[in-house]
């Protein structure tokens, strides 16, 4: 398995809008594994390619710290349809250490995606696993939490992002 690195603020790739994944192949299983091993030795709660500098439509979720019946998911080419309500609380984001904002995010999320074994599958997911898979869609775009951030917040953040950039 592949030993990942995770990049941090400023890093190029987190702000592409990553490629489509064409096939499930042994590639993209291997990819999807070691994504899981670096998520759990980071003791995140989602992680998606870029983040390990793979530009590809990919994300995994391990929420079995806040939630002991969770398994893992990966999902490949999501696509969401469906989104409702709206929840605001607290979130990190492995590629910014030691910062958490409260981001506001819907609160029921309704995804179409491809799962490990190759399977297009449709769930609906709320609470803490909507607010995770917004996060991690949004990095397939190129999106970072601190976008939702007002000017002011983000000025006010600015030192931070700045010692996270000099650390990495
Ligand atoms: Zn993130």
């Amino acid at each position: 398995m592949t030993r990942q690195r995770i990049v941090t603020y400023d890093s190029p790739i987190l702000r592409k809008h990553c490629e489509p994944v064409a096939e499930i192949n042994d590639k993209v299983k291997e990819l999807v594994a070691s994504m899981l091993a670096t998520l759990k030795r980071a003791k995140g709660l989602g992680l998606s390619a870029p983040q390990v500098g793979v530009n590809s439509r990919v994300f995994v979720l391990d929420l079995s710290s806040v939630s002991l019946d969770f398994e893992t998911m990966a999902f490949i080419n999501p696509e969401i349809l469906e989104t409702e309500g709206e929840q605001t609380g607290e979130e990190g984001c492995l590629s910014f250490p030691g910062l958490f904002l409260e981001i506001p995010r819907p609160d029921r999320v309704v995804i179409e995606f491809t799962d490990r074994q190759g399977e297009r599958k449709e769930i609906v997911a709320e609470g803490l696993t909507a607010r995770a898979i917004m996060h991690e869609n949004d990095h397939l775009n190129g999106k970072l939490f601190i976008d939702y951030l007002t000017p002011g917040d983000r000025e006010m953040i600015s030192g931070k992002l700045k010692k996270i950039k000099a650390a990495s």
